[in-house]
């Protein structure tokens, strides 16, 4: 049987060592990651005389957990690499995406957000003309607000670029 390559946080944490909590069972390490970090040998008196030594060993961890492994399967009949194409485009949009302030229970009777439909992220701050195609991740200053809404700068894909050729 071969060496198993890659071992779960779970099988780990099995056999004793402190994983930190945060940690889920299912992450995964390469096991050549693994590394004997500290060496103490204390032989006894009674294991000399046994003929064995006791060691203890502290292991460590070289590579970062990867947290994430999912098999996804490709429906029927769709291209594989459409199929990837399209994941990794979702998974951008969503990187990318306005966190648009939502109300549950709005106790306004005229609230332009649920009534008026004005879309507000909450964090950039961009609110329908000011909202870039993709959210910068930070609200924008009083300056990138303007410009948005008059489209002399747009943030797409990670980036400032020029508004003036917004999609
Ligand atoms: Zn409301
Ligand atoms: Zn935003």
């Amino acid at each position: 049987m071969n060496e198993p390559q890659r071992i779960t946080a779970r099988e780990l944490r099995e056999m004793g060592f402190p994983i930190p909590a945060e940690v889920p069972d299912c992450a995964v390490v390469p096991v050549g990651a693994i590394r004997a970090a500290d060496v103490k040998v204390k032989p006894s008196p009674e294991d000399v005389a046994e003929g064995k030594i006791t060691a203890n060993v502290t292991f460590a961890i070289d590579a970062p957990f990867e947290w994430v492994e999912v098999d996804l399967p490709v429906p029927e009949g769709v291209d594989p690499d459409v199929f990837a194409r399209d994941l990794l485009e979702a998974a951008e949009t969503a990187k990318f995406a306005h966190d648009l302030v939502k109300h549950d229970r709005c106790v306004t009777s005229h609230c332009p957000i649920c009534d008026g439909g004005l879309a507000v992220c909450r964090v950039c701050g961009g609110a329908e003309g000011s909202l870039p195609t993709h959210c910068p991740g930070r609200r924008m200053t009083r300056e990138e607000d303007q410009d948005v809404l008059h489209a002399r700068r747009d943030f797409r894909a990670g980036k400032w670029a020029d508004g003036s050729n917004r999609p």
